[in-house]
């Protein structure tokens, strides 16, 4: 792969991914990629070690994070792009994020022992040292308890959204979650609109008309679940609502099967111009890239 493309969303072990942050930064720049963001669920304790990494070996990088809000449809995901050193107000918000993950898994945890299948919090963080925990962590617990043959079983029987252990996750709003980020100065995008079930072109061009105004900049158009449609109907709307477009693999290491860095199912292709684009915003808008 040329050095004209880019990765704008990965999970490294901080989160609910496998790699550790150097090994995954070192893994993009064996790939030959330009860039490459880290943006870790709800924790920003990746990006020191990853940045480093990046510096040392002269991939350019995005400190980045992943946060989940809630509308009335359900749950969506933010990425906030060029977070600083957090503020105050930040490392006290997701804290709260991490405590309300916390609290989550050991509900599921208790609905678990209920279903006959006994797993303490402590067999969850054997699975990983990582600060923001949750169920792909619980999944593997599972699997490593002999309760379940697979990750897929763990989710598809007992907490996927429909399985008998599952339980929904305190979260905040999209004006809360975007304005939390554009508070920080990060650049803010709409992340894998088309993972959520619920998503039509109808519901995408309401929230981008209610998103930006609150302070979003960009959509994440390539995502290893979007089909060519997809990508279509974001860039389409990106361009009619006055977005950038972002892009990444969502790459989770081990714990996401078939996703690869930077070229997620093996067509993803990021290119360069939009890290640029996404760049020169920045220096109009008077903020550090
Ligand atoms: P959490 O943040 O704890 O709600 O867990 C979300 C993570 O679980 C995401 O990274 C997803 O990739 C993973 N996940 C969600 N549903 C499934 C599923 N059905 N099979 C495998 N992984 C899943
Ligand atoms: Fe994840
Ligand atoms: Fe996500
Ligand atoms: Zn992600």
């Amino acid at each position: 792969m040329s050095g004209r493309y880019i990765d704008l969303h990965t999970h490294s072990a901080i989160s609910d991914g496998t790699d550790e942050p150097a090994d995954l930064v070192k893994k993009a720049a064996r790939l030959g990629l330009a860039a490459v963001a880290l943006t870790d669920h709800d924790s920003l304790a990746g990006l020191a070690e990853a940045g480093e990494t990046a510096r040392a070996l002269g991939i350019d990088f995005v400190r980045g994070v992943e946060i989940a809000v809630r509308d009335d449809f359900g749950e969506l995901h933010l990425l906030g792009l060029w977070m600083p050193e957090p503020s105050a107000r930040m490392r006290e918000a997701l804290a709260t994020l991490r405590r309300q993950r916390a609290e989550r898994n050991q509900a599921m945890l208790d609905a678990l022992r209920a279903n006959g299948m006994p797993l303490t919090m402590e067999e969850v963080r054997a699975v990983s040292k990582g600060e923001a925990l949750g169920r792909p962590h619980i999944a593997r617990a599972l699997v490593d308890k002999g309760y379940v043959a697979s990750r897929k079983e763990a989710f598809d029987r007992y907490i996927g959204w429909s399985g008998a252990a599952f339980v929904p996750r305190e979260l905040v709003s999209p004006k809360e979650g975007i304005q939390l980020l554009r508070g920080e100065g990060a650049t803010v995008a709409l992340a894998h609109p088309f993972l959520s079930r619920l998503m039509t072109r109808e519901r995408l061009d309401d929230l981008l008309s209610d998103f930006r105004a609150w302070g979003l900049s960009a959509l994440e158009a390539y995502h290893n679940a979007h089909d060519a449609r997809q990508v279509r109907i974001c860039t389409d709307l990106a361009a009619k609502h006055k977005l950038l477009l972002t892009g990444g693999s969502d790459y989770h290491g081990d714990n996401k099967d078939g996703i690869a860095l930077a070229v997620g199912r093996g067509n993803l292709r990021v290119p360069h111009w939009v890290l640029s684009a996404l760049r020169d915003q920045r220096k109009r808008q008077g903020l550090w890239v």
